[in-house]
């Protein structure tokens, strides 16, 4: 069986050095706010372009934690307006939501399943504050246009750069394109951790500093609260760990470039559609390769058949969901294809040329059964 994605094999590539630095901790006596996340913090921000990157606990609540910030600093209140795509992961949606901010749904594009940026002026009313611009399955989305209408109509930019940390815009990585960031280091994110972790990246001060206190309890004094704050931190362990394989991040995203590449060149199906090649490389670091087609199930069914894993994501789109009956009436036809058609290939930076190989081989000899 080929694995979607073989996370001890991913982690096995760095495991002296990792085994070293939990050892390390272990040993310190210090587990929580300590060098370990400093230098995490310092080398992620370094490596983003950042001012400043604050470890939290993980993805769900750097975006949270963004968005309170806001609300904090008087910049947003609840019942305002935060536009999001609408075929993203729900986790997204929830970190809005759960400010009591109101979530607006915005279709993608079909063929790079991004957001669209040419129906996000449509969607924008007083009380619209925000864009929350997620990099979906990796690939950037951003364009002058964007910044443009973002200028115009005050909007905060808020990237959810979950799963395309590594991407490139004009020169700028993804997380450092808008006003603040929410990373994931889910374990099987493309920098992954050995359990939850997550970051926020901004070049504003005062949202850091309202961002750090917000994570400690409301606090950035021991025993002073100046906010209703949460618990949300990174642990040193996680931390150490993700500064090991934050040095093999770039190596490890040309790999995916790299299957991503022979993928796109090589599986010719009629019932298959590729996804489309990023103007530039360096603005996909494919967390994850997804391929559409009608008969989506059939196909899953026989790759499994033939030693193959895949994963749909995601099988359910949001405005469908239990979790947001108001919205179960409405109609978003470009997600719900993409719902209805997606299928997502292995990719991984530990899978080897002839797994490739036998994918593309299965792909291209699926035939509709009639
Ligand atoms: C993984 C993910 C999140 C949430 O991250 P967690 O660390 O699991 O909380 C948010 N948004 C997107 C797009 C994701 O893929």
């Amino acid at each position: 069986m080929i694995k979607f994605l073989d996370l001890q094999k991913v982690n096995l590539q760095h495991q002296a050095e990792i085994e070293a630095k939990i050892l390390e901790v272990f040993r310190s006596g210090w587990y929580l706010l300590g060098e370990k996340v400093k230098s995490f913090e310092h080398n992620l921000s370094h490596y983003i372009g950042s001012k400043y990157a604050i470890g939290v606990a993980n993805g769900l609540d750097a975006l949270r934690l963004i968005l309170r910030a806001y609300i904090e600093m008087g910049v947003m209140k609840k019942g305002d307006e935060i536009l999001v795509p609408s075929n993203t992961y729900i986790a997204s949606i929830l970190a809005i939501s759960d400010n009591g901010l109101v979530p607006v749904l915005v279709e993608p594009e079909i063929n790079t399943y991004n957001i669209d940026i040419s129906k996000i002026v449509e969607k924008i009313t007083p009380k619209t504050k925000g864009i929350l611009l997620v990099h979906l399955q990796g690939r950037i989305v951003f364009s002058d246009e964007l910044k443009e209408i973002a200028q115009k109509y005050h909007l905060k930019v808020i990237e959810d750069n979950a799963q395309a940390i590594g991407a490139q815009w004009q020169g700028l990585k993804s997380g450092n394109l808008g006003d603040a960031a929410g990373f994931s280091f889910y374990p099987g994110k493309n920098l992954g951790a050995l359990g939850d972790a997550g970051a926020v990246t901004t070049n504003d001060e005062e949202l850091a500093n309202t961002i750090r206190a917000l994570a400690n309890y409301g606090s950035n004094q021991k025993y002073v609260n100046i906010y209703q704050g949460l618990n949300s931190r990174l642990d040193e362990i996680q931390a150490a760990v993700l500064d090991v394989k934050l040095k093999y991040i770039d190596h490890e995203n040309t790999i995916r470039r790299e299957i991503a590449k022979r993928y796109i060149n090589e599986i010719k199906n009629p019932v298959v559609i590729l996804p489309e090649n990023p103007e530039h490389e360096n603005e996909h670091v494919w967390h994850v390769f997804v391929i559409r087609s009608e008969k989506r199930d059939d196909l899953q069914a026989y790759l499994t058949e033939n030693g193959i894993q895949t994963l749909i994501h995601y099988p359910i789109p949001p405005h469908q969901q239990e979790a947001y009956k108001e919205w179960n009436n409405l109609s978003f036809p470009i997600s719900e294809k993409i719902h209805q058609e997606v299928l997502s290939l292995p990719i991984s930076p530990v899978m080897d040329t002839m797994e490739v190989t036998k994918i593309i081989e299965i792909v291209n000899i699926f035939k509709i059964l009639k």
